[in-house]
């Protein structure tokens, strides 16, 4: 059960870094086609975003994001058919982090297949918790999935935010959905996972080289759709943040001091700013410092 905890966390963090004042007066949920698609939407419950993808011969949906909320899945469901009838064939799960995929059991009862990387079906099967359907398919490294005329390509890009996060990207429509390793414009609290760092810019490197102009994210940060702008941007913030921590570990600054010290004022205006580099910090730290 050691993942559970942190899990929980990391979706508290997010819940409370992106649920302020300025959000509270949007609607419980939504769901919007992407511009320039005749099949991609987003299907945004609270603070958590799903892709999924109509297409005449089956929807295919993403993460379920109903964890401790049934209703979620429930209008998700209900969404999905104020659009269409076809029936709901695949679910994909982003990773394992239950606050993106527990909930999915009303979509294995209408028949959906589900698939995800090989290890989080490892995990999910090792931790047992009632609420996450276990994968019926595995990626390890690449899938397509085509179905009703559109392909929908399934990579693991290696390790980031977790070691089992599959980017989902539309190669004609050229939309790319990617769950906690690509926030805009924020600063994820990545201690409390099992984040990669260094390994984490290398998958971010891989997704700038693939060939797409609009980012789904698993969290509305910056009104909930990104370009690879926002990606370039994160990629910089983690390479100087990472700079910067090797220097104070190097000087014994690494927990306390590097955590008070080190700053990247030009990132200031991002959301969890404070909150999210103290927890950088500390995870770079171990990096740099513990060798962990
Ligand atoms: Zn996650």
């Amino acid at each position: 059960m050691s993942r559970t905890l942190p899990a929980l966390l990391s979706a508290m963090v997010v819940a409370i870094a992106f649920g302020g004042a300025a959000q509270a007066q949007r609607p419980t949920f939504e769901t919007t086609k992407v511009d320039g698609t005749d099949t991609v939407y987003i299907f945004r419950y609270q603070n958590h975003q799903s892709m999924f993808v109509v297409t005449p011969a089956g929807v295919v949906v993403t993460d379920p994001i109903g964890h401790a909320r049934p209703q979620a899945v429930r209008t998700y469901i209900d969404e999905i058919r104020k659009i269409t009838q076809a029936p709901i064939r695949y679910v994909i799960y982003s990773h394992q982090h239950f606050d993106h995929i527990a909930g999915g059991k009303p979509f294995k009862d209408l028949g959906a297949t589900f698939v995800a990387h090989r290890r989080a079906r490892e995990r999910l099967e090792a931790i047992k918790y009632e609420d996450a359907v276990i994968p019926d398919e595995v990626v390890d490294e690449r899938r397509v999935i085509s179905l009703g005329g559109t392909q929908i390509e399934l990579t693991f890009v290696g390790r980031n935010h977790s070691d089992n996060s599959l980017v989902m990207r539309l190669p004609k429509e050229k939309v790319l959905f990617a769950v906690d390793f690509i926030p805009l414009q924020a600063v994820s609290s990545f201690a409390f996972h099992d984040g990669y760092p260094v390994e984490w810019d290398e998958s971010l490197k891989k997704v700038l080289a693939m060939d797409w102009d609009k980012l789904i994210p698993g969290h509305p940060f910056a009104g909930g759709l990104g370009t690879k702008k926002h990606v370039e941007e994160l990629l910089a913030y983690m390479t100087e943040l990472s700079a910067e921590v090797k220097k104070a570990a190097q000087a014994g600054k690494c927990w306390e001091d590097a955590e008070k010290e080190v700053r990247l004022p030009k990132y200031a205006h991002w959301a969890n700013y404070e909150r999210g580099i103290a927890s950088n910090i500390r995870r770079y730290c171990g990096y740099w410092g513990r060798g962990f």
